[in-house]
């Protein structure tokens, strides 16, 4: 079978690979499509730990084509996705309950075979059933919306009543949506694309702002401020635009260092600072919003690769031209197997 595999830091390749064999607690699951995700691209730059050779990719929809011996609770034919990692169980951390910060955790994609492939293993434990009125484009989309959903939780509710967002990628179009479900009007949306700030305007940004413009006119105004742009200079915007008494949220991953903060900017203005990891626990509502109408998954699909261009798609994602938002890989076996009916949106 084809998978995508980093070969070390900054190498990938489409190689020729071994269909995996699920273990006894393990199904083996067929790709029918997945999203590159901004994770993705840390881990292929070295910014984000990782153990290669190994296949890239987490974020996925599929089908369960073979389960292991010990497996009970899903059947082959069922549609799923999952988390993209999952707690070892066994360390210090995992045992005292904390299983969200694991000290072995195995993350897809990065310290175990990924989803880049015609064929992965999963443990069954993890995996969830796609609902009827979900289609596979929607889903790939689940993980994404559960991490936007774990951040969105770190906030305590009373706080967010003026939200500026920053970044207008997947991840901040999603949490847009989101924000706009819980605070209305009350949501700026600052990006750097013009083509993803329309998008976001379609999807009823309230208010956008081009962020490669100057904007110190909107300093100090926002309680809430969410970091979704990932980049090093996001963080010294993010608390610019903090008000007095201010919380910041970061929810992407910069791995550079930031210039020109000043830190008694925090002292200052009282700054919270919160950070957010991963989506533990949210899976199921993410898929549910989904299913319900409440986000839209399909606008933000801005380019198709079929599994044997997979290394092109990562390079598009690398080398994003305006308007890129989410790269979906789809298994061509499998594309044309998708019978299920989306909802007219
Ligand atoms: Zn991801
Ligand atoms: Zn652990």
């Amino acid at each position: 079978m084809q998978a995508l595999r980093l070969l070390a830091p900054q190498q990938a390749e489409l190689q020729e690979a071994p269909k995996p064999r699920p273990d006894r607690d393990e199904v083996l699951v067929r790709l029918v499509c997945a999203g590159i995700c901004g994770t993705d691209l840390e881990i292929f730059n070295g910014a984000f730990p990782s153990r290669p050779p190994v296949t890239m990719g987490h974020e996925y929809a599929g089908v369960v084509a073979e389960v292991g011996d010990a497996v009970s609770n899903i059947s082959v034919g069922t549609r799923v996705v999952s988390p993209g990692g999952w707690p070892c169980g066994q360390c210090h951390t995992c045992l005292r309950g904390d299983a969200q910060h694991c000290e072995d955790r195995r993350v897809l994609g990065s310290s175990v075979n990924g989803v880049f492939a015609e064929y992965f293993a999963v443990p069954a434990k993890i995996l969830l059933q796609v609902p009827e009125g979900v289609d596979f484009d929607e889903a790939q989309s689940a993980l994404s919306l559960a991490v936007c959903l774990r951040a969105l939780s770190r906030i305590p509710r009373s706080y967010s009543r003026n939200v500026a967002l920053l970044g207008s990628g997947h991840l901040a179009l999603l949490m847009l949506q989101l924000l706009r479900r819980t605070l209305g009007g009350n949501v700026t949306l600052f990006g750097t694309d013009s083509d993803q700030i329309e998008i976001g305007r379609e999807l009823g940004a309230p208010e956008t702002v081009d962020a490669r413009l100057p904007f110190e006119d909107r300093a100090g105004s926002f309680d809430v401020v969410i970091d979704c742009a990932g980049k090093a200079e996001s963080l010294r915007q993010a608390v610019d635009l903090a008000a007095i008494g201010g919380t910041l949220l970061i929810a992407g991953v910069a791995d550079n260092l930031t210039d020109g903060l000043r830190p008694s900017v925090l002292y200052h203005k009282e700054l919270t600072i919160l950070g957010s990891r991963g989506a533990l626990g949210h899976y199921a509502e993410a898929v549910r919003l989904i299913d319900n109408g409440t986000v839209f998954v399909k606008p933000l699909i801005s380019h198709r690769f079929s599994l044997h261009r997979a290394d092109s798609a990562l390079h598009a994602a690398l080398n994003p031209t305006p308007g890129t938002v989410r790269i979906v890989i789809e298994n061509e076996l499998e594309a044309s197997q998708d019978g299920s009916h989306a909802k007219e949106r």
